[in-house]
């Protein structure tokens, strides 16, 4: 089984925070999709007929794609690749572009899975983050899609912001239990390098984020969650039994996938390869036959470290029976002789060779991953 991810390379305006490959413009639509309908042509065989159980648009901003643009997408996919009968269809979408119009016309098409960017139902977060919409858009969005008869709904919220004080971030978190959806993505606010929002703040024209604050509202978090028993199936999303993202699932459980348009990372098994991240470049690279990916063919310490890494996240843990068959007696070695102080230390517990994180290990999730990499 593998995953399809397709990247959308527009939005409205750009978050201040964001480092995903965007433009502030949707003028190359038209030619974008033309492109993304040749690259599928071009990485046809790059997946070597596995079965596809999900597809995930995401960016950017797939919903300013209208539906047919997206049926014409998914309608080409199933013409190169076998998927499943039931595969999971996901849509990322800001509240700005949720109309009731276009959810109807969404209900036509195999999107089956709403993710839904609020990040906050408080306009002064949201104009922190420059985000287009404001408070009372991401309520109306979250009503319109979960009336439409959508089930499977999840929403993005983010926590850190300087303007949202631990009351609010209760009252976003009550806001997301109240409207009983059954997913939530929620990650702390981080300031990338070379964002509008480091520019701003190492000007001093914006205020900075405060790390205790973040681990606060984590905190916070994982306890409301517990409440009302929602999974913490990974570190940064919860979910109710039967509600798990299959896509993002198959990432942390080392699935093949391939993935579509600039900036679009593929893995199938051994090597990582990625789209350039530039969509001029993108749709001359797929006019002229698609020579625009970098490739890195990932050894045998890299694939333990990103197994660690991501399997650390999880509820499902790390498995030192996997370790061992798959990398060796040395690496198995040194994750049990580095793993030993993070269990001292009550950050990770070991149950049948499983390895996972404690409530306290998960506020330094990364931080413990990396200690226990293997550097050759
Ligand atoms: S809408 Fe999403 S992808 Fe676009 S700029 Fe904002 S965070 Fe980035």
């Amino acid at each position: 089984m593998a995953g399809i991810y397709i990247h959308i390379p527009f939005c409205k305006q750009k978050c201040n925070y964001c480092n995903f490959y965007s433009l502030a413009s949707v003028k190359y639509r038209d030619v974008f999709v033309d492109a993304l309908l040749k690259e599928m042509e071009i990485q046809k065989d790059y997946l070597s007929g596995e079965h596809i159980e999900t597809v995930y648009f995401g960016g950017g901003t797939p919903s300013l794609l209208d539906a047919g643009e997206i049926d014409k997408i998914i309608e080409r996919l199933s013409k190169y690749h076998r998927i499943i009968s039931s595969p999971e269809v996901t849509i990322e979408a800001n509240p700005d572009d949720i109309s009731r119009q276009k959810i109807k016309e969404l209900l036509h098409t195999p999107v089956n899975r709403f993710s839904i960017g609020i990040q906050s139902f408080f306009d002064d977060d949201l104009n922190y983050l420059n985000r287009v919409h404001s408070g009372s858009e991401a309520e109306k969005s979250v009503i319109s899609v979960l009336d439409a008869g959508y089930k499977n709904v999840t929403i993005d919220l983010i926590y850190g912001i300087p303007t949202l004080t631990d009351d609010k971030w209760g009252k976003n978190i009550e806001k997301f239990l109240n409207f009983q959806i059954p997913h939530l993505s929620s990650y702390a606010l981080t300031v990338e390098p070379q964002t509008a929002l480091d520019v701003l703040i190492r000007k001093g024209k914006m205020e900075n984020v405060d790390e205790e604050k973040a681990v606060r509202h984590f905190k916070i978090l994982m306890d409301a969650m517990k409440n009302e028993n929602y999974i913490h199936y990974e570190i940064s999303n919860f979910a109710k039994e039967g509600f798990y993202s299959k896509h993002n699932t198959s990432y942390w459980q080392g699935k093949k996938y391939l993935g579509l348009g600039p900036s679009a990372h593929s893995f199938d098994g051994n090597s990582r390869r990625w789209n350039i991240a530039n969509l001029n470049k993108y749709i001359e690279g797929m006019k002229k036959g698609g020579k625009i990916v970098e490739q890195e063919i990932l050894t045998l310490e890299q694939k333990y470290n990103e197994y660690v890494m991501t399997s650390l996240r999880t509820v499902w843990g790390t498995d030192i029976k996997y370790i061992e068959d798959t990398f060796g007696k040395n690496i198995t070695s040194h994750y049990i002789k580095e793993i030993r102080k993070h269990i001292n230390a009550k950050n990770v517990i070991c149950n049948n060779g499983i390895y996972r994180l404690t409530k306290k290990g998960k506020l330094f999730a990364d931080a413990i991953a990396s200690d226990i990499f293997y550097i050759g």
